[in-house]
């Protein structure tokens, strides 16, 4: 087959040449796809600003042998102009497609899970429904998880202590009781375990009333969770914890 279709969410792109574009997508059944955009930076460009970060594409690409080339692209939800308006819920959607592109880079079976999880993120903030600081939380949270990293939060990683998990470590598979701190274990503000468990369940009505420092701290504990066990820098982090302060 030389040509197929899929919908796909644009996670970020590349200048290629004079007038063309590397597009990278997390599309729903093909998984991660790095596609050439044909002379996109015309004024002219059939594809007109449909192929921008954040945005829902229905695609249709022709085989290549190093690369594919998007032949069409119709814009199913755009994302990305909502998204961009407010500060904030922009730099939370960027730490969601730099995971999600650290996630499934080179993994070759359906992203189907993490097309959805991706999908509903940015439709939330698209929408300014949900703090953008606890929706990137919950997206690094439940987006390890489908990756099959889901910390330990209901009792100590280490010796099964249901009672005083006060701490977060990463090394150790998740929060920890008192008597099993270890090397590079974080003390977390109360409240903090119980915010994780409300956003891996994207409990959103828990996750409103979670004490303030709780909250502070959500996004320090999903980034090291992530960062540990995709052992790189997750960059985007930085923009969104500035917003924070
Ligand atoms: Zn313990």
């Amino acid at each position: 087959m030389k040509s197929y279709r899929d919908r796909a969410i644009v996670l970020r792109t590349y200048k290629l040449g004079e007038a063309d574009r590397i597009i990278v997508l997390l599309a729903e059944q093909k998984g991660q796809i790095r596609a050439v955009a044909k002379g996109i930076r015309k004024p002219t460009s059939r594809f007109g600003a449909r192929l921008a970060p954040f945005n829902l594409v229905d695609l249709q690409l022709h085989k290549g042998r190093a690369m594919d080339t998007i032949t069409q692209a119709d814009l199913i939800a755009g994302y990305g102009t909502p998204v961009a308006a407010q500060y904030p819920n922009f730099a939370a959607a960027k730490v969601m497609v730099e995971a999600a592109q650290k996630l499934t880079d080179g993994v070759a079976e359906s992203q189907a899970e993490h097309f959805a999880l991706l999908h509903g993120g940015l439709a939330a903030l698209a929408a300014g429904r949900i703090d953008p600081t606890m929706a990137a939380s919950s997206y690094l949270l439940r987006s390890m998880s489908l990756a099959g990293w889901t910390p330990s939060f209901g009792v100590c990683a280490v010796c099964g202590a249901t009672e005083g998990l006060r701490s977060f470590s990463p090394e150790a598979g998740g929060f920890v009781c008192s008597a099993c701190l270890g090397q590079g274990a974080l003390a977390v503000p109360p409240g903090t375990r119980d915010l994780v468990e409300s956003l891996m369940r994207s409990d959103w009505k828990s996750v409103e009333m979670a004490p303030p420092a709780a909250k502070a701290y959500a996004l320090t504990v999903a980034t090291r969770w992530t960062e540990w066990h995709v052992e790189q820098r997750l960059r985007s982090v930085e923009h969104l914890r500035s917003e924070q302060r």
